[in-house]
């Protein structure tokens, strides 16, 4: 089988072939092709990062294991790393943190084992990347959570929790604020839990899981999150296991993967030859396994943790008053305790499966729609207007566009109603939302809309506007703080 190697960037091409020697020292039965990705790529003129033979190379060959890679500051280009996961839709991030024998934790000395995946869905969400400048002083970030997006990287989660023979899952939210798009995440989460009745499914605030992570790791088993909670949550949970130079990460999508360290290129340290490859060999070995080959992955691994329970370390972890060791002697290390097993007992050796299928070849791909919907009506809409007056004024001008078809409900600054009630106290800053609403159910439609927004561009800047849905009774809308 071939794969896709990207050395990337910085410590990248240390880490990787240290990680490489290790895998032909054990005769890994995987054949390398080299494709250019990365900083220099992006510097040569290709500004998603990757040359064309090297997308094509990925997609043909449907698994890329790749080393850190830097993404060119303020050039106007797109993190490759990001680009890559988006583009070959690798909608599941998979992390798994486990205490180390010779990685010293808190956690460690207390005597209390961590065995923690987390899965992040790692398209979606604030990383789409949608932002605009709405007046000089408002930002704004789209952040999308679909339902079918939501249901890839949630089934994966529970699928893979059940071939972890885990004991529960959990779901990480903030649906007691963000009602709409959490509140979707997590509606999915239990519509799913219910084709897998051995699973514990439970869900969990976010803020109260990072507590409940640091006080009592060992409670957790698999956490599935949306992407920038699930970012943030792994590399918490990196720490809790000595850092991200132990931390793995897959992408996972139905087509291509990728396997990579959670760590950057480490610049400060680069091209000295003193990284610490375990992340991106952790990295590697999740992708032996993905691939079927178990049993090189189980020596590997029996080696690495034998290694680390033996105290050879590089210069960022272990015992200070032992000397560490550089990239390619840790690699060596590893390589001459093949065979040997850590104290526990290590991986179970389990015999090499058949492989996984070469990637289907996609010629389109579909639109992913999930349930139909109940009946639709528009009922009013938000209209986000620059104004730098006073509630009350813009009340009133407001109230001049209504027509006869429209009433105006409410105004909200930063989604906080300011009229028709509202304190003083509330700090304004100059965009607002003006929410109208039809008068007595009169049936609108998008013309309707169209109109109000013409009328009202008369007065004021509209920064942009949103339709205020009802799916069957449901609001498919959330109130103003105070509404
Ligand atoms: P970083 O992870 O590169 O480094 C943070 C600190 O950890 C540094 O002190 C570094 O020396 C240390 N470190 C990281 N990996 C190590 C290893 N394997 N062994 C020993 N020490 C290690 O984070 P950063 O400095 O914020 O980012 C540097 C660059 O990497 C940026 O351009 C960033 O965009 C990029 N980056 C890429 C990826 C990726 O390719 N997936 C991920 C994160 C950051």
């Amino acid at each position: 089988m071939k794969i896709a190697v990207a050395k990337g960037d910085g410590i990248g091409p240390e880490i990787m072939d240290a990680v490489l020697s290790i895998f032909n020292a054990n005769k890994v039965p995987l054949e390398y092709e080299i494709v250019e990705m990365g900083k220099w790529v992006f510097d040569k003129g290709f500004n998603n990062g990757m040359t064309p033979e090297a997308k094509q190379t990925i997609e043909s060959l449907g698994l890329l294991f790749k080393g850190p890679m830097e993404t060119p500051k303020g050039k106007g280009v797109k993190s490759i790393n990001v680009t890559a996961r988006k583009t070959w839709n690798t909608y599941a991030n998979k992390r798994d943190f486990q205490t180390l024998h010779g990685v010293d934790t808190v956690f460690s000395k207390a005597g209390i084992p961590i065995n923690i995946t987390v899965v992040r869905e790692n398209i979606e969400d604030t990383y789409g990347g949608i932002e605009h400048m709405l007046t000089h002083d408002v930002a704004l970030s789209r952040r999308f959570i679909t339902r079918p997006g939501s249901m890839q990287v949630i089934r994966y989660a529970f699928e893979m929790a059940r071939q972890k023979n885990a004991k529960r899952i959990t779901c990480g939210h903030k649906a007691n604020i963000m009602k709409i798009t959490d509140g979707l995440f997590l509606e999915c989460f239990y519509e799913v839990a219910k084709e897998y009745p051995d699973l514990k499914a439970d869900d969990i605030i976010v803020d109260d899981l990072c507590m409940k992570l640091v006080t009592r790791p060992d409670l957790f088993d698999v956490v599935v999150l949306t992407n920038l909670q699930g970012d943030i949550v792994s590399d918490l949970c990196a720490g809790l296991v000595g850092g991200l130079g132990f931390a793995p990460s897959a992408n996972i999508g139905d087509h291509i993967s990728i396997f990579e360290a959670v760590h950057g290129t480490a610049p400060d340290i680069a091209g000295k030859n003193i990284a610490n490859p375990t992340a991106l060999l952790l990295s590697g070995l999740a992708m032996l396994r993905h691939v079927g080959l178990t049993e090189n992955a189980a020596i590997i691994e029996n080696a690495l943790l034998y290694t680390l329970e033996s105290g050879v370390h590089t210069g960022d972890f272990g015992d200070k008053s032992k000397a560490s060791v550089n990239t390619t002697e840790f690699a060596n290390a590893i390589i001459n305790n093949f065979g040997k097993k850590p104290q526990n007992g290590g991986k179970e050796i389990v015999p090499n499966k058949p492989g996984t299928p070469t990637p289907l070849k996609l010629q389109s791909n579909s639109m992913m729609v999930s349930h139909e919907g109940e009946a639709e009506t528009i009922v009013g809409v938000d209209l986000f207007i620059e104004s730098d007056e006073q509630p009350a004024a813009i009340a009133e001008k407001c109230q001049r566009h209504a027509g006869v078809k429209f009433k105006l409900v409410n105004i909200s600054n930063r989604g906080t109603q300011v009229w028709p009630t509202g304190s003083v106290y509330t700090n304004l800053v100059n965009q607002y939302n003006v929410r109208f609403e039809s008068i007595e159910d009169y049936p609108l439609n998008q013309q309707d809309v169209i109109g109000l927004y013409v009328s009202m561009s008369g007065n004021f800047k509209i920064c942009s506007f949103e339709l205020l849905n009802m799916w069957g009774d449901k609001k498919a809308y959330s109130l103003a703080q105070g509404q």
